[in-house]
């Protein structure tokens, strides 16, 4: 037999992507690192929800709920959903990765805008559906007019990500009525909001309403960004009944740790407190967006907890200057950065280094 002979793979694996997760800076003389590239919020986990984790951590010699029960009845109770149109996982990731199971296989389509969330893509091609990505315009918003006409019979479901990682801007309720109108009953739409808490534009989609007033919509949620539990992987889908259903069916089986679940439902209970540290990243975001138009960069602007910088062929040039301060963004090179509105002094750090990337 000969050594070169290796087991085959599904011809797909050859077009995936490794995901290019926010890297982690070092210390340089002797800078305290920040990563601002991942959208974590800066912020340790509440005492209570730290508590919640502990306590549940006495149980890990048992499986957890496979039914998530707690959890699906916190979001059931906060939103006035049935049960059974919600759907857990492990973190809206995994969510959005049972969904395309669910509903794409082999040659049918998902499409969605580009650049957007970096794991459509991969989850998309690991399914063996075809990606169709429509461009974001020139001003990096979506265009719900090029999505429609990029239907096709093969079409299963749509992603419209808003606020859009990496660009930070919404879609409008309008846009997505005008959109739901034309769309046909039988191709799902799925509203990414994974940063909806941090949105302050009163146009923007109103996700759980549009799905409550649409057959054919779901909203995915997570407790990663604006509850701080990116490390626990927990998200969620909630839309019709018969998706959501089969959205369970494509989950890893006990996927959501029983930690994951105490963390969630502790962080239900407290959103009050988180919501007041959200306030305080919009904050400080409208600040780093005001000190960089201040500079003369144009910025689309950002309803999340990250800002867009399209620097174009600067981009490496910035990224590796950043790394010489020690705080670490996201890089899309040729395009721009997404800068995570993190620690102050990091903050402060990219804006006297983009002083020096003015013309
Ligand atoms: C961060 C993010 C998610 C959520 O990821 P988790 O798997 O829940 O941590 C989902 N969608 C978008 C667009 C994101 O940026």
């Amino acid at each position: 037999m000969s050594e070169s002979v290796i087991p085959q793979l599904r011809p797909e694996m050859a077009k995936l992507p490794t995901y290019k997760a926010g890297k982690k800076v070092e210390s340089v003389n002797g800078l305290t690192a920040y990563k601002l590239s991942s959208n974590e919020v800066a912020h340790s986990p509440l005492p209570s929800v730290v508590a919640a984790i502990v306590d549940a951590a006495n149980d890990i010699n048992r499986y957890p709920d496979p039914f998530t029960t707690k959890l699906k009845q916190a979001l059931s109770d906060k939103f006035a959903i049935p049960v059974d149109q919600i759907a857990t996982g492990t973190g809206s990731v995994g969510v959005c990765q049972q969904i395309i199971q669910a509903v794409a296989g082999a040659g049918d389509e998902v499409i969605y805008a580009w650049r957007s969330f970096e794991a459509y893509p991969i989850i998309a091609t690991i399914a063996g559906a075809l990606s169709v990505q429509v461009p974001l315009t020139h001003d990096g918003q979506h265009d719900l007019t090029a999505m429609l006409s990029a239907i096709t019979p093969r079409t299963r479901v749509i992603f419209v990500c808003t606020p859009n990682n990496p660009t930070g801007g919404i879609v409008t309720q309008q846009q997505i009525n005008e959109l739901l109108a034309k769309v046909s009953k039988d191709i799902l739409v799925v509203i990414d909001e994974a940063y909806v808490e941090f949105n302050r534009d009163d146009n923007a989609i109103d996700g759980i309403a549009t799905m409550k007033a649409n057959s054919n919509v779901g909203v995915l949620r997570t407790f990663s960004k604006a509850y701080g539990l990116a490390g626990l992987r927990v998200g969620y889908f909630i839309g019709p009944k018969n998706v959501a259903d089969a959205v369970r069916k494509t989950a890893v089986p006990f996927g959501v740790s029983n930690i994951a679940q105490a963390a969630a439902v502790a962080s239900l209970e407290h959103e009050t407190e988180l919501f007041q540290r959200v306030e305080e990243v919009i904050a400080e975001r409208r600040w780093f967006e005001s000190e960089l138009a201040a500079l003369g960069f144009k910025l689309p602007p950002s309803q999340a907890n990250f800002v867009w910088l399209p620097l174009g062929d600067r981009t490496e040039e910035f990224v590796n200057r950043s790394e010489g301060i020690a705080v670490s963004i996201r890089p899309f090179p040729g395009e721009g950065v997404r800068i995570s509105i993190g620690e102050r002094q990091a903050l402060e750090r990219i804006i006297e280094l983009a002083k020096e990337f003015v013309f």
